[in-house]
């Protein structure tokens, strides 16, 4: 037995003028987001014509089925159908006085223009007759029809719109006229058979048996048939390419499926009094309080957008003569629908002969900037509360507002396309090295720097550019994560980039441009783009309205936001955007330039003296960069993480160095020369290991060489102490990574432990530095209340902790095979993007087990998650006191931590 399932809804008013309406406004799964809102507005007594609503499961039901109709829903619309025609007191395909109906597609979410609709339906060569003795207006009734043959044509049977579009423009030539409106009742009559042609012509008779006559497909004349192939044709649009691909951009889920609605047609093409739009009720560019939108006399649906015709503002339809009513009316609906959504609302309306209709409403789509001025109006206007102005912006938005942009005003063509890995746009000359990028920064000049993936050794040359472009490497490859740490665009991935770096060109695929050293390119990284020339940037406007939000949001927030940084300059633009220290201090990065010798002589020496040397040097240094870190921090608290990469990243690649033997080689350099570079390339292939990720790193490094945590929590304690002496008030704590054994931190911290006394003692100074651990591991997460009891804080790497978890390395995975599960619904997120649900069990575990064993136990997340809204999102949950983000994601990280509150 199966139950009685309703699958379509009335809206609107019956004869008598009582409101039938079957559905409301949270219906949105059943009715979509068009039916509900329509049910909506009728119910609040808006004027909207009549109709009825098929459910969106119903086009579900119907598309598992393989295209059969479900048992008894076609009777059930015939039944609604009948009624309808009755509410409105005329029939659809009566000769005398037809009703017209549209077939309207309406999804759960938004999908602006990706689906299909279809005007004007049930006229055929006897109603249209009616149509014109009951307006008087044999002009309107021909456009009316050639409309309607036009829609269904393209959108029901898939015939190409350029075939009536051409047929119009040739009838206008021959009239020598320039707009459709100059198009009179006889010329748009002659169009009605010229595309009743076009349809025979085109259509195959064995593909729709219904309408073959005689061997030739003919016009559906029955409305019933139309109105049948209408609504499959809006259940297949469901499934149409841009509807596919438009889903899967804006991660939507797949089975949702479309409703249909089935509405009375109102026309705006009956001459000067009537006229369609579209609009908002606010600004939803810059968010300013005024009626934003379009209208067009005498025109139909999908006009106004197609730019057919010149529209004009809003703000002029109740100036319009004849349109002042139905204009005044308008601004009182905007505000109706303020009150009542309390949102900004994005409308469609039509004007028949003076009379205002209401055709569709949702929220409005809008920019950050809007999004944050509309929230603060409408908290002062006392139309929604703090605690959903807060709710009202998109935390990835809020990257818009921080980087320079595209100049909106500005033309250009888009050369190739990456993945937009780190917003912000670039304009610069072309280089291919770092070294190239550092010396043109140091004459001033501005560069992109071009790489077919980053490394370490590039960082110089990422700092001095003001853009990085890569042919290859996700979203998360060294480029990527390394640009939005900086908050400097990056677009990866460009696969259409042949670079040749010797060479110093690249090719680009698909196009005939080859670029050179010092040719001029731009990119915009929140879309991927990259463009040949120099495009103009500006500096998005930075309003007040952001502080204020992101004010309402700390008030709200329960996680604490630091920001992953290592140098001052990062840590004061973190501290300005709002962070509350830093949560993680990569001293790696300490190690590169000029100082790369150093190490690189303390890692291939085995001259204890020497190394004792390269230490000491190191340590002054080290102390230097600690200085302005903790200065720019004084007060917060500065995690300081001991170094952590394997070792064989300071060095040369072996590779380099055996392309370099055989140039001397050839070019005859002295046998003493080549034999040191030997040995330097055995050397460093004696560093390098199998599994370097899972190799001498971390605090194995420590383990293998004390002297260089020695050396680091020397440098550490040592600058602290001299800022107390100045007054200030340094914060630092010391962290120690890749910990998998309660042992591993045991003899470390006590190292630490004994080095801080050490320097406290020497320099006369009280020093109480935190030590604790980086959980990476998942033995550590399984553990965490052992090493807990050697840690004063916890902060999760959730980067490792998902390599080391998931058995997926980072540096491979993204570009090898993740792209294949997320194809194939594997996977719904690039877990290294959004943290996996096992990762952060792993996670909750490791909070719950450390803070049981260590209530004093501070834990945080480091990872690149600790910016990412989604992954905040999971972390308020489970444990975490705080995350760690790159400076430019605070204030998005501050906004997301509050969301997360409220939805807890
Ligand atoms: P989309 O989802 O692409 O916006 P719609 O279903 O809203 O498609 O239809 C597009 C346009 O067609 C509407 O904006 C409106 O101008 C016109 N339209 C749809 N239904 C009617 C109707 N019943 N009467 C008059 N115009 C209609
Ligand atoms: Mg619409
Ligand atoms: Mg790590």
């Amino acid at each position: 037995m199966t139950e009685e399932v309703k699958r379509v809804f009335a809206f609107g008013k019956d004869a008598n003028g009582n409101n039938v309406t079957e559905g409301n406004t949270n219906m949105k799964p059943v009715l979509g987001g068009k039916g509900a809102n329509l049910a909506e507005m009728a119910n609040i007594g808006l004027p909207v014509p009549p109709g009825f609503t098929i459910s969106c499961q119903t086009c579900m039901e119907y598309a598992n089925a393989g295209n059969v109709w479900p048992e008894g829903v076609l009777d059930t619309i015939h039944q609604y159908r009948e009624d309808l025609e009755q509410r409105v007191g005329k029939k659809i395909g009566d000769p005398k006085d037809p009703l017209l109906v549209s077939v309207r597609s309406g999804a759960p979410m938004s999908m602006p223009g990706m689906m299909d609709t279809v005007l004007n339906l049930g006229l055929n060569d006897e109603s249209i007759n009616g149509l014109i003795a009951q307006t008087q207006n044999p002009r309107f009734g021909w456009d009316s029809y050639r409309r309607f043959i036009q829609m269904f044509s393209n959108v029901v049977m898939g015939l190409d719109g350029d075939l009536f579009e051409n047929a119009i423009n040739v009838k206008k030539a021959q009239r020598g006229v320039k707009d459709d409106t100059d198009l009179t009742a006889q010329d748009l009559q002659e169009l009605v058979e010229e595309f009743k042609r076009i349809f025979s012509e085109n259509v195959d008779p064995d593909q729709y048996p219904d309408l073959a006559r005689e061997g030739v497909a003919v016009f559906p004349q029955d409305p019933m048939i139309q109105l049948k192939l209408a609504i499959e044709a809006v259940f297949g649009s469901w499934d149409n390419p841009r509807a596919v691909l438009y889903r899967k951009k804006n991660k939507i889920d797949d089975n949702m499926g479309t409703a249909v609605n089935v509405q009375t047609m109102v026309f705006g093409n009956m001459g000067d009094t009537s006229a369609t739009g579209v609009a908002f009720t606010r600004n939803p560019a810059n968010g300013d309080k005024e009626f934003y939108g379009d209208y067009l006399v005498n025109a139909q649906g999908e006009d106004v957008v197609s730019g057919i015709r010149n529209t004009s503002p809003i703000a002029e339809l109740k100036h319009t003569p004849g349109l002042e009513e139905a204009g005044k009316e308008l601004e009182e609906v905007f505000v109706i629908l303020e009150n009542h959504f309390h949102d900004m609302m994005d409308i469609e309306f039509t004007i028949m002969q003076g009379k205002l209709y209401m055709l569709q409403t949702r929220v409005g789509k809008r920019t950050a900037q809007a999004a944050l001025h509309i929230a603060i109006d409408m908290e002062k206007e006392g139309l929604i509360d703090k605690k959903t102005a807060v709710q009202r912006v998109e935390p990835e938005q809020l990257d818009q507002l921080l980087h320079p942009q595209f100049d909106k005003n500005a033309t250009y063509d888009v050369l190739c396309k990456g993945l937009n890995a780190s917003p912000g746009a670039a304009v610069g000359e072309v280089v291919f090295s770092s070294e190239a990028a550092v010396k043109a920064a140091e004459e001033g000049r501005k560069t992109v720097l071009v790489r077919w993936e980053t490394t370490p050794d590039d960082l110089a040359g990422m700092i001095a550019a003001e853009g990085i472009l890569t042919s290859h490497g996700g979203k998360t490859s060294h480029a990527a994560v390394i640009a939005r740490g900086m908050g400097a665009p990056c677009v990866c991935g460009a696969d259409a980039l042949h670079i040749d770096a010797d060479k110093k060109e690249v090719i680009v695929a698909g196009t005939d441009v080859v670029l050179h050293e010092g040719d001029m390119i731009s990119l915009d990284g929140s879309t991927g783009d990259v463009v040949l020339g120099a495009v103009d940037l500006v500096l998005p406007e930075l309003t007040g309205d952001l502080d204020t939000i992101l004010s309402w949001a700390d008030d709200i927030r329960e996680l604490g936001v630091r920001a992953n940084a290592d140098n001052p300059e990062d840590a004061q633009l973190a501290r300005d955007f709002g962070a509350e220290g830093i949560g993680l201090c990569r001293t790696e990065h300490m190690f590169l330039g000029d100082r790369k010798q150093i190490i690189q002589k303390f890692i291939l020496n085995d001259d204890e003296e020497i190394r004792a040397d390269c230490v000491a040097q190191l340590g002054e240094l080290q102390k230097g960069d600690f200085l302005g870190m903790f200065k720019a921090m004084d007060g917060l608290p500065v995690i300081v993480r001991l170094l952590d990469p394997p070792l064989h990243e300071f060095l040369e690649s072996p590779r380099a160095l055996d392309v370099e033997i055989a140039h001397m080689e050839e070019q005859g350099a002295p046998a003493e020369e080549i034999a040191a570079k030997r040995h330097l390339m055995e050397q460093v292939d004696s560093w390098s290991e199998a599994n370097p990720m899972l190799g001498l790193r971390g605090c194995r490094l420590s383990i293998v060489f004390p002297q260089l945590p020695k050396m680091q929590v020397r440098a550490i304690a040592g600058a602290a102490a001299e800022l107390k002496k100045q007054g200030l008030n340094p914060q630092p704590e010391i962290m120690i990574p890749l910990v998998a054994f309660e042992s591993e931190i045991e003899t470390l911290r006590a190292t630490a432990e004994e080095v801080v006394a050490e320097v406290a003692k020497e320099e006369g100074v009280e020093l109480n530095i935190k030590i604790g651990t980086m959980i990476e591991l998942p033995r550590a997460a399984v553990i965490a209340d052992k090493i807990a009891a050697h840690a004063d804080f916890f902060s999760f790497g959730t980067n490792d902790l998902t390599q080391t978890t998931l058995g997926f390395s980072r540096d491979d995975a993204e570009a090898k095979f993740l792209p294949a599960y997320l194809e194939q619904h594997l996977l719904k997120r690039n877990p290294f993007a959004t943290v996996d649900d096992g990762v952060a069990e792993l996670v909750k575990m490791g909070c719950e087990k450390g803070k049981a064993a260590n209530p004093a136990l501070v834990c945080g997340v480091c990872g690149e998650h600790g910016g990412d809204p989604e992954s905040i999102m999971k972390f308020a949950k489970i444990g975490p006191d705080y995350v760690s983000c790159s400076p430019y994601r605070v204030p998005l990280a501050r906004l997301a931590a509050a969301q997360a509150a409220l939805a807890k």
